[in-house]
């Protein structure tokens, strides 16, 4: 089966590399090979099952839609209107207030990108900021915001104007001082820069940043760092992008993660769980003074999935009717409380994470590797990243029970045990 594929796909697949297994089926937080094996799946289609596999109302509303209308183009439907207003719903009142949608397709880099012209055209400027070990997508321009350099060496410098700051990455601090008296010295070198009048970075159309960098290795942003970014951003009338493809509808335990840090964003860009069971659709929510696109300024042919809107509204009916975010956030306890015991593991430098977005970070690459095999062979699906790949990242559904919780930290701590030394 892998042999098949090996021969007829390109090199670039890269899942399959590390968790060299051909899924038949799956069901809740549960994935099953074609040999019949099961595993946990604490990766959830790299963040997007928000409610497991195949979650029955899901399925229902997404095949019931598919025999109504299952391409909308750009047409108004009323299934794109229940999810838009489902949507909006989900967002703080002062953020629905100021805020327009403009659908992008379909992935989250399509998103980016979307969310980058907008702020060019509504400013007028051409220079972008982002952060180290941020990631956008693959497209061109939002690799080309990507921080995270591993990813995009061979197209290195592909975008002009595109500057890179450091990013409150205390574990590992950028500007080498300690949290604890640094006064966010990362923030002040872009604010140095963004108000040097000879030769900083001319003032950009945006400023583009994750709350908790994902592929980044699972690093929340500190709360100084974030509140003195909009502070500066919002002083110098410079766009805000929050970036909440990984960390939006929910994974974090608000439905986005800025929520939590008490900031109104200009621009937040969600994908990945949207339609809540892999449907693609993305979307950048943006404020209306930014609303400057004239008709046909940005199209797009798969912008009107209609189960993919027929399936995120059922998920958010689920995900209000069966209180998902308290589970987020209980379940984010309990692994927190589980991986507690790796605080002192000589081979760990730091577990992190927020609801169900966590990362243990190893002190060697070969460590995680091996973690991650390991984890497989005991049944566990868990994914890589960080600027080395060596943070094993944990993802699982947001709807997961305790018991797996449990049996999932056992195999991990167990991997870590027997490999990181
Ligand atoms: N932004 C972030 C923060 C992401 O994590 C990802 C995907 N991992 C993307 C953008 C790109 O999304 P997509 O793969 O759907 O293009």
């Amino acid at each position: 089966f892998l042999a098949h594929q090996q021969h007829c796909e390109s090199n670039a697949r890269a899942y399959p590399r590390h968790l060299p297994i051909a899924i038949a089926e799956a069901s809740g937080s549960f994935i099953k090979d074609v040999d019949g094996n099961v595993f946990i799946d604490f990766l959830s289609g790299a963040g997007v099952l928000s409610l497991g596999h195949n979650h029955p109302e899901v399925v229902d509303a997404a095949v019931a839609q598919f025999s109504v209308l299952s391409h909308g183009l750009d047409f108004p439907t009323p299934a794109k209107r229940e999810f838009t207003d489902a949507q909006l719903s989900m967002l703080p009142v002062s953020t629905r207030n100021r805020m327009k949608v403009h659908f992008c397709g379909p992935t989250g880099a399509n998103a980016v990108d979307a969310a980058l012209k907008l702020c060019k055209t509504a400013t007028g400027r051409g220079d972008v900021v982002a952060f180290q070990g941020g990631f956008h997508g693959s497209t061109h321009a939002a690799m080309a915001l990507t921080g995270l350099v591993t990813q995009k060496q061979p197209i290195a410098n592909g975008m002009p104007g595109v500057h890179f700051f450091p990013y409150s990455s205390c574990s590992d601090c950028p500007v080498g001082l300690s949290p604890d008296s640094c006064q966010t010295n990362c923030v002040g070198l872009l604010e140095k820069s963004l108000r040097d009048p000879n030769g900083g970075v001319p003032r950009p159309a945006a400023v583009v940043m994750e709350m908790i960098q994902g592929e980044g290795g699972v690093i929340p942003a500190r709360h100084d760092f974030v509140h003195r970014v909009r502070e500066l951003t919002a002083q110098l009338d410079i766009p805000l992008v929050v970036d909440e493809v990984q960390t939006g509808c929910g994974r974090t335990g608000t439905w986005f993660a800025y929520e939590q840090y008490d900031i109104e964003p200009d621009v937040v860009v969600a994908s990945k769980a949207l339609s809540g069971m892999g449907l693609p659709v993305a979307l950048i929510f943006y404020d209306r003074r930014l609303d400057t696109w004239t008709p046909g300024a940005h199209t797009g042919t798969f912008r009107g999935n209609q189960a993919a809107f027929a399936a995120g509204t059922a998920t958010i009916r689920v995900v209000q009717r069966d209180d998902v975010l308290g589970n987020v956030r209980r379940r984010g306890e309990q692994l927190a409380n589980r991986l507690s015991v790796l605080h002192d593991h000589p081979g760990v430098r730091e577990v992190r994470g927020r609801g169900l977005m966590w990362g243990v970070e190893l002190a060697a690459g070969e460590s995680a590797r091996a973690i991650q095999a390991m984890a497989l062979g005991n049944g566990l699906i868990v994914e890589l990243g960080g600027r080395g790949d060596t943070v094993v990242r944990l993802m699982p559904p947001l709807n997961v029970t305790a018991d797996v919780v449990d049996q999932a930290c056992a195999i991990l701590i167990d991997a870590i045990e027997h490999c990181a030394s």
